[in-house]
């Protein structure tokens, strides 16, 4: 992925019509987790309007808690997929924790028609999870999005990334999401975007952002998402390529991680801040 400057695989690719790469950035505002084929629908609708053509979507879901709600699975992809091509949605960021999940997500697709895309989305839970990082590294129907392993050194999350490339798939997007620390801090991460330099010097790879993961819930801060926002702009003008965001149209109803999410109204406020904020990059 760029690690020796004379490799060129990973600067700049294309997706289902969208461009990724160093230089660009791309917002995936979209569920943490589905929950019913409303909000999907809400959600996929106000992300179109806002002008946006990428979303995330969580049908498969890591928890901490083995009671609480798993994701849906591959029951949700013909709706899911059904509606992003509805409203024109070319890319859907989606979290994969079981080389089986690429298959779902395969014969959901084609059965569908292929009406979207898919970027597969590697969780933080799994940054050294070294046999799905070589399954999906075989394949190159899909490109990647490899969040950063939340308490390991930034180089053995690189070498993740490297992991993927080594067997073929270099369309690659490396996530920065917040660290664990012993030391406690307001947000539920470190926020780690200082390191998006950092990772572009070292590497080719585009730079994603994930404010929502990072900074956590909005009663962080006293004027609810200002911390959210913050962060993000920091990111921007540090030079993220991608932005992933958490957004509900009920978040009080969510069934992952409801607190951190924005509310669909809000999402044009924040579509400016993040504007503003790439000019000043
Ligand atoms: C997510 O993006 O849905 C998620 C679970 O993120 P992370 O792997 O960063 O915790």
């Amino acid at each position: 992925l760029g690690r020796h400057k004379d490799d060129d695989r990973a600067a700049h690719f294309a997706y289902n019509g969208v461009d990724f790469s160093q230089d660009n950035l791309h917002v995936f505002a979209g569920l943490c987790a589905v929950d019913t084929p409303e909000h999907v629908d809400q959600t996929m609708r106000a992300v179109a309007e806002a002008g946006l053509s990428c979303t995330r979507m969580g049908a498969y879901k890591p928890r901490t808690n083995p009671y609480a709600f798993q994701g849906h699975g591959k029951r949700c992809l013909p709706w899911v997929f059904e509606s992003a091509g509805r409203h024109g949605i070319k890319v859907i960021a989606m979290e994969v924790t079981h080389d089986g999940h690429l298959e779902e997500i395969h014969d959901a697709l084609e059965a569908a028609g292929r009406p979207t895309g898919v970027m597969l989305q590697i969780g933080t839970r799994n940054t050294q999870n070294f046999e799905l990082l070589k399954h999906v590294g075989r394949q190159t129907d899909f490109p990647v999005l490899l969040k950063r392993g939340f308490g390991i050194t930034l180089e053995e999350s690189l070498n993740a990334a490297e992991y993927l490339a080594s067997e073929g798939n270099s369309r690659v997007i490396f996530c920065l999401r917040g660290m664990k620390t012993h030391l406690g801090d307001p947000h539920r991460n470190f926020v780690d975007f200082t390191h998006i330099p950092v990772v572009k010097r070292l590497t080719r790879m585009p730079v994603c952002i994930d404010p929502s993961h990072s900074v956590g819930s909005r009663a962080a801060s006293p004027d609810g998402i200002m911390d959210m926002m913050h962060a993000t702009a920091q990111g921007v003008v540090a030079g993220a390529n991608m932005i992933l965001l958490d957004v509900h149209p009920a978040p009080q109803k969510a069934l992952v991680d409801g607190p951190q999410a924005l509310r669909l109204e809000e999402l044009p406020w924040f579509l400016e801040d993040v504007r503003l904020a790439r000019e000043a990059y």
